[in-house]
């Protein structure tokens, strides 16, 4: 049985202050919600007060990226054991805002995943077509490429501390969402591969989150999908209210 997982990714929004006041409401209303995990994924300047405030609930402070390296002349980026002395204990890699605006390619993305793997964090590993590639049908080819580059060579013993986010960049800040059936084959699509690359028992323990126009109105359908182990939402983790109808949407049990 795999805990869900729902992660607030705040990209480049809030102000230091109106981080803590967000952190801080959502660690007094989730404070008794079981059956799921949370994680919020704030800007790199509020991540140590973030973490700070989160100290003492079960709350996951997560990076949005990491850069491989650990240290040296690397100006203006951040390593896997810097995020983790600020108090991150996951990272996202590949979203798909970094691959379409920054550059990032599956191979640097398998490199950072390692990275953030070897520094004790867990790793959000995002994966997702374009919309022209999804109507092209090369969704699961897309997919299979991401994924494969973003794993690398990593051991069936990561399976704890590696999550999959399937995100369709067609549906990401779109207000366009999968249906529950598109997602649900991508996803189970993915368990196939991770079975194939890591055996079904480590590949039944990792978690593949749904992104992509997450919101509190369909929520609860697409996480009653059997392969959609919790969410990475964006837009809808700036709003407290949003953010935990979405988190309750996902809990097991
Ligand atoms: C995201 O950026 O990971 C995301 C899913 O954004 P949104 O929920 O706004 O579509």
């Amino acid at each position: 049985m795999r805990t869900p997982f729902v992660v607030g990714n705040w990209k480049l929004n809030k102000t230091i202050g109106e981080a803590l006041s967000l952190v801080t409401e959502l660690k007094n209303q989730l404070s008794a919600v079981k059956g799921v995990a949370v994680g919020v994924a704030p800007t790199f300047v509020a991540l140590g007060s973030v973490a700070k405030r989160l100290e003492g609930s079960a709350i996951a402070t997560c990076a949005q990226d990491c850069f491989w390296e650990s240290t040296g002349a690397w100006t203006g980026e951040l390593s896997a054991p810097l995020l983790a002395d600020a108090g991150a204990t996951w990272a996202i890699v590949g979203h798909s805002e970094r691959r379409q605006h920054f550059g990032d390619t599956s191979v640097s993305v398998g490199k950072k995943a390692r990275a953030v793997l070897a520094a004790g964090l867990g790793v959000i590993v995002c994966v997702g077509e374009t919309l022209a590639e999804r109507d092209g049908n090369r969704t699961l080819q897309v997919v299979d490429e991401q994924l494969a580059g973003g794993l690398g060579d990593m051991a069936a013993s990561v399976a704890p501390k590696l999550v999959i986010a399937y995100e369709p960049v067609w549906a990401i800040g779109t207000g366009r969402t999968a249906t529950p059936a598109q997602a649900q084959e991508v996803h189970a699509h993915i368990r196939q591969r991770l079975t194939e690359r890591f055996g079904a028992v480590a590949a039944d323990q990792i978690r593949i989150q749904y992104g992509g126009s997450v919101k509190p109105s369909n929520a609860e359908a697409l996480m009653a999908e059997k392969d959609i182990d919790g969410a990475l939402v964006g837009g809808a983790s700036l709003e407290a209210a949003d953010f935990i109808a979405i988190v309750k949407a996902a809990r097991s049990g």
